[in-house]
């Protein structure tokens, strides 16, 4: 098993399958238009599953699928397929706006999936045509009652919450999931990329979320899955369910995090953070051997020194303050969340 300078074993995969995204959310990709990657650079999926077979290897036991929006990406249940025929690898998940999620769930299902994220910040129809800026509410309803229907399980619901936009919705998204068996993750918001306005003042508090939850439904702390999942979970003390918090911002968890990334096109990075990624697709196109990139890729999580959460953090509480865009950083598009 791969370990990094801190120790961090390498165990997750994040594969964004594409950068376009039929949303324009303001907290993620607000603009209209990017430099979007071009087709012929995108990996194959023949090329990500030789590059996800590599990682297994490695020791990673869990892939998720994100973009953009990986359900954007044609056929992508034949990649889905291809990859939960991986062994050792426990777990595939997907992470969805869910707008195209009623018309896909049936083949993912039966391609492999047996689990899902859908993002859903708010069940105000107004609020939300603000905030995700296309498409509608209803549709991603309906896919996230559709994978219900199927049989996916956990169906977590990821909701990134901003003051002032929709940190009255906390318990309305609370009330939602304990009645239909979702399990909800609370995102604080983060400053991903140079595109969005994060400032500290938009942010909501892992703390400050958790209490406004506890004074209407009472929580327990369960902890975090594995010990280094993002989330710290809890659990409601009257049965109705578990809710987590992924406090990224107040609560790093830099010294836990097994987590690499893989770029549409084909760039390992190392931080949801960084500034750049390592070219592997290059290796691939020029016919390295899997010897060949394994010997490429062993350096990058041996040397791996990232712990931008908790930097920001020290900076945050420092007298210099921390000015996200001071630091250039991948956009979240490219990287997956
Ligand atoms: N398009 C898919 C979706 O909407 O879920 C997958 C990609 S999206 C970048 C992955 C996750 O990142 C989503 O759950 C989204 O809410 C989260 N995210 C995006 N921008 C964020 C931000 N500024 N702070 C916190 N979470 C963010």
């Amino acid at each position: 098993m791969l370990r990094d300078i801190y120790n961090r074993p390498l165990k997750d995969l994040r594969i964004s399958v594409t950068d376009r995204c039929n949303f324009r959310c303001t907290y993620c990709m607000p603009f209209d238009e990017y430099e979007w990657i071009d087709k012929k650079e995108i990996l194959t999926f023949e090329e990500i599953t030789r590059l996800a077979s590599l990682f297994v290897q490695f020791g990673v036991d869990k892939i998720r699928l994100t973009g953009g929006e990986p359900l954007l990406r044609r056929d992508l249940e034949k990649l889905i397929s291809k990859l939960s025929s991986l062994s050792g690898l426990k777990d595939l998940c997907l992470t969805t706006n869910g707008s195209l999620l009623a018309e896909k769930v049936s083949v993912l299902k039966s391609a492999g999936l047996r689990r899902i994220n859908i993002s859903l910040d708010t069940l105000n129809p107004e609020k939300f045509a603000r905030i995700r800026r296309r498409s509608d509410l209803a549709k991603v309803l309906e896919g996230l009652f559709a994978a219900k229907l199927y049989g996916l399980h956990p169906i977590k619901i990821n909701a990134v919450i901003e003051r002032g936009v929709n940190d009255d919705d906390i318990i309305d998204l609370v009330e939602f999931s304990r009645k239909n068996g979702f399990a909800l993750r609370f995102i604080e918001y983060m400053d991903v990329g140079n595109s969005n306005t994060w400032t500290s003042e938009k942010l909501v508090s892992k703390r400050e979320i958790l209490e406004r939850v506890h004074a209407r439904f009472p929580l327990r702390e369960v902890g975090r899955e594995m010990g280094s999942a993002p989330s710290v979970d809890y659990e409601f003390t009257d049965g109705g369910g578990e809710l987590g918090v992924i406090a990224s911002v107040t609560e790093p968890f830099c010294s836990t995090c097994t987590r690499a990334r893989l770029t549409a096109d084909g760039k390992l990075v190392t931080c949801l953070f960084s500034a750049t990624g390592h070219d592997l697709k290059k290796l691939l196109r020029n016919g390295a051997t899997d010897e060949e990139i394994i010997e490429v890729i062993s350096p990058i999580w041996e040397k791996r020194t990232d712990r931008y959460s908790h930097e920001r953090l020290e900076a945050m509480n420092s007298g210099r303050g921390y000015r996200a865009n001071d630091h250039r950083k991948i956009e979240m598009i490219s990287l997956g969340g």
